[in-house]
């Protein structure tokens, strides 16, 4: 079993696709083991993106990135990492697959819906960025009949 972390960024919450967006990890039968809302500020940007800084496009990335909340999660499954990325589409929704998250919910290539990590290092490194182990949910559950 893999972790990933996912952002659904400022512009999917503004419009409420969260909604939409979760429900297609649900049906993919990825395990939502830790989530939370909040609001990045451009210390937790600059952490995040450390590999962007310097990049033309990273000043008006952090200014998206940090005008409005966002929902982290940490979702579990089979080959998480790579499934989730598929599940996403390419960055720019122009070039996203039909049935891809970002073809559906994606404005543009910088406004594009959803963050997924792309490596076991990176999502290691990610999902500690957002979450304290003890908010990341451990072992099977089941809700009282
Ligand atoms: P991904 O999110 O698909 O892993 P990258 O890691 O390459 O893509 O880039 C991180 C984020 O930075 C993108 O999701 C997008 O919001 C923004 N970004 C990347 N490249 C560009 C670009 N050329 N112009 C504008 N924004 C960009
Ligand atoms: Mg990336």
């Amino acid at each position: 079993m893999e972790k990933t972390l996912v952002l659904i960024k400022p512009d999917a919450f503004s419009k409420h696709y969260s909604g939409d967006i979760i429900k297609r990890y649900e049906q993919e039968g990825f395990r939502i083991v830790a989530m939370k809302l909040l609001k990045m500020d451009e210390r937790l940007a600059s952490i995040h993106y450390e590999e962007h800084i310097g990049r033309p496009y990273y000043e008006d990335l952090v200014s998206f990135m940090t005008s409005a909340p966002l929902i982290a999660l940490v979702l579990e499954g089979e080959d998480a990492i790579a499934r989730v990325r598929k599940l996403h589409g390419k960055t720019n929704p122009a070039e996203a697959e039909e049935g891809t998250i970002r073809k559906q919910f994606a404005a543009s290539g910088s406004r594009n819906a959803v963050h997924a990590s792309d490596s076991v290092e990176n999502a290691n490194r990610e999902i500690h960025i957002f979450f304290n182990e003890t908010e990341i949910l451990d072992g099977e559950y089941h809700a009282k009949e």
